[in-house]
């Protein structure tokens, strides 16, 4: 999940309004309880893949497939230095989901409670309509299960004992800040009001929940 020229471009008219839009839209349209969302800081993040591997470990994702990947690209240059950029590729947790529309069983749906997307694998029947429809392309059939799977925060997991998602425990720099949109006194939604961030694709509509702080990527500014 690459940022394009369009996409910064677009997020330097519109980033200090994205944030501000992210938190009143979640106010305004969550029906009751939390409304979850995730920051992934790419300027403090160091590509130490700890929280794909706590991922993998406290969901029991299969090999093969993957709730969240680190994309690390470079070598690039900046003053003879070698530098990396860092990007996260999970679900965007949208409030506008597509996924959750094409699904004939119920099967994709959100939580009231948190404002997560999720599924139900045992409602799932397989047809993949949710893995076409994600305009993020982060769905994938689970080998184990045959059911569509994802991220889903940790929700049945770490979240239901009362802990923060695996990646956000494992983050050994503090890159990932995970809270509730409607809390306004949480860090999440400081940071939100204090840094410059972005989401992929929202012109598409789908109101992603996942935020970026981006790094510099060459030939971009
Ligand atoms: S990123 Fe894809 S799977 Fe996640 S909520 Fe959005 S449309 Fe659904
Ligand atoms: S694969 Fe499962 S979750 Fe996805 S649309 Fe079909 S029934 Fe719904
Ligand atoms: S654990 Fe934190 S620093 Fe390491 S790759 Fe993931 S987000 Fe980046």
């Amino acid at each position: 999940m690459s940022l394009t020229r369009r996409d910064f471009l677009g997020c330097s008219a519109l980033c200090a309004a994205a944030a501000a839009v992210g938190i009143s839209n979640a106010g305004e349209s969550a029906v009751q309880g939390k409304n979850l969302a995730l920051i992934h800081d790419e300027t403090k993040c160091i590509g130490c893949r700890a929280c794909e591997q706590a991922c993998r470990e406290v969901n029991q994702v299969p090999d093969g497939v993957s709730r969240l990947k680190l994309n690390i690209d470079g070598p690039y240059h900046k003053e003879d230095q070698p530098y990396y950029v860092f990007t996260r590729e999970s679900c965007q947790h949208c409030q506008d989901a597509p996924c959750i529309s094409v699904c004939p069983t119920g099967a994709a749906f959100r939580d009231e409670a948190t404002g997560i997307v999720d599924v139900d694998p045992f409602k799932c029947v397989g047809c993949q309509y949710c893995l076409a429809a994600c305009p993020y392309r982060i769905r994938f059939i689970n080998p184990v299960t045959k059911a569509a799977d994802k991220c889903d925060f940790c929700r049945k997991t770490n979240l239901a004992q009362g802990k923060l998602p695996a990646c956000v425990e494992a983050c050994p720099t503090g890159a990932l800040t995970f809270g509730d949109l409607n809390d306004r006194n949480s860090e999440l939604v400081s940071v939100l009001r204090n840094a410059r961030t972005v989401r992929d694709k929202l012109d598409l509509g789908t109101n992603p929940k996942l935020f970026r702080i981006p790094s510099q990527k060459p030939g971009v500014l």
